[in-house]
């Protein structure tokens, strides 16, 4: 127990934490490429937040518990409630558009198994304040560079849009509540269940028969399903605008540089309830999982007791792309960056001259180790070249005397020994060393 993690929680070791590091730069060059602000909220949040319209799915696996002051409290399962939470309080007076991004750890009690951990990573980009086709469709291109920054060439996605479905089932009075609850079994392939529950919800079997027909369509063609789709939905005038929706989200995608495959589903749905048009999942071949998943939620801001307010988004799963990454590209894993310097003191010089030459080298942006085990030469020449290092500093007594540092060359085996002041000469013979 002591030496255990809580199940589905893990501990990230350096090479991970540089595969994690790299993912997250690639999100925050996109996030200013873009203009997303990063935010940070809190990972504990009132078991409100999310049990208003995160969905079944979400609010069944929350970590909640009481507080010391008896108030009911989660680990985030998500950020984009809290992000709308922000929008609705903090942010109000701030005019839109807003456009915010994040990197947050949240927590899910999952039946923990490939890709689905109990403490996850997500980056998001959220995009407040507007309707227009334009939104949804810089979505899908700022998740496309994320993956494409990322070296995952083989990407592509699956978009949808809930509000055919959702107009669909207004028609007959299923009020939204139900809607919530057929789109998420349709999301868990309880199809047949879904289609019970329109039934009994007043849906007659035209309606059914229409649903059924639309979730059969699914292609990359998108001039044959929209026509498909179009015969169908002719009656459905609002369903038939949304379809119209995606096809120009998509267009606008592709004219924005979104090149991967896309494949369109009409019966796609997701696990959030708070979806009301657009949706998308993206991920790569060979897995059956999402990687990222998003989708336009226009009413969550007003539920938060905000202005009516449309926003589209995303969730970058960053813990499922560094396991997709580690276990089917290991070769693409970076390595932890570590000094390619280490200061050993010799003969008797003093550790206050050590610690200064230290000083000194770092303050010219030299990453610097210190030998701290008093190894003797040989050994920590070894130790230097085993580690990656390419030079060494060795300061004696002699050294400390004249204010001077030898600088051995390991890869060119050459060694020279300068003024501790003459920083030109330094940075010369250090070359080849990145500077942090
Ligand atoms: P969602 O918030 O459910 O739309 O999820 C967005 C993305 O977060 C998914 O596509 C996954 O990549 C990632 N994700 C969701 N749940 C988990 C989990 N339990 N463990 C790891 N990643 C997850």
């Amino acid at each position: 127990m002591l030496l255990d993690t809580p199940r589905g929680m893990d501990d990230l070791l350096p090479r991970e934490m540089a595969l994690k590091r790299r993912i997250e730069d690639v999100i925050r060059e996109v996030f200013k490429l873009y203009g997303y602000l990063e935010v940070e909220t809190p990972t504990v949040e009132y078991y409100e937040l999310f049990a208003l319209k995160s969905g079944e799915e979400i609010r069944e696996r929350m970590f909640d518990f009481i507080d010391k002051g008896g108030r009911r409290v989660v680990l985030r399962p998500e950020v984009t409630a809290s992000i709308a939470r922000l929008v609705a309080s903090k942010l109000k007076a701030m005019p839109p558009p807003l456009r915010l991004g994040y990197i947050a750890d949240c927590y899910r009690y999952d039946e923990p198994q490939w890709g689905r951990r109990r403490r996850f990573w997500q980056g998001g980009f959220e995009l407040i304040g507007s309707k227009d086709p334009l939104a949804d469709a810089e979505i899908l291109e700022v998740s496309y560079e994320v993956f494409s920054r990322i070296g995952l060439r083989d990407q592509y996605f699956k978009v949808g849009h809930v509000g055919i479905f959702r107009e669909i089932l207004k028609s007959y009075r299923v009020n939204e509540k139900i809607q919530d609850r057929i789109l998420t079994l349709l999301d868990r392939k309880m199809i047949v269940e879904a289609f019970d529950l329109m039934r009994k919800n007043g849906v007659d079997e035209d309606g059914v028969k229409v649903i059924e027909n639309l979730m059969k369509l699914e292609g990359t063609d998108l001039r044959k399903i929209s026509i498909d789709a179009s015969n169908i939905l002719s009656p459905w005038k609002e369903a038939y605008r949304d379809l119209e929706d995606l096809c120009e989200i998509i267009d606008l995608a592709r004219e924005g540089g979104v090149e991967s495959k896309m494949v369109v589903s009409l019966g796609l749905a997701r696990g959030l309830e708070y979806y009301t048009g657009f949706i998308f999942e993206q991920s790569v071949p060979d897995l059956r999982i999402a990687l990222n998943g998003g989708g336009r939620y226009d009413n969550l801001i007003e539920l938060f007791g905000g202005n009516p307010t449309p926003a589209v988004g995303c969730a970058i799963g960053i813990t499922r792309i560094m396991q997709y990454i580690l276990e089917k590209k290991a070769e693409e894993t970076p390595t932890p960056s570590r000094p390619r310097i280490l200061l050993t003191g010799v003969a008797d010089v003093s550790k206050r001259y050590v610690m200064k030459v230290a000083r000194i080298l770092r303050g010219m942006g030299f990453g610097v180790e210190v030998e701290v085990l008093s190894r003797k030469l040989p050994s920590a020449i070894e130790y230097a070249l085993k580690s990656g290092m390419k030079f060494m500093i060795i300061v004696g007594r002699r050294e400390e005397a004249e204010e001077k540092i030898s600088i051995r060359d390991l890869e060119l085996r050459r060694q020279v020994e300068l003024p501790l002041s003459d920083e030109e000469k330094i940075m010369e013979a250090l070359t080849g060393v990145e500077r942090v």
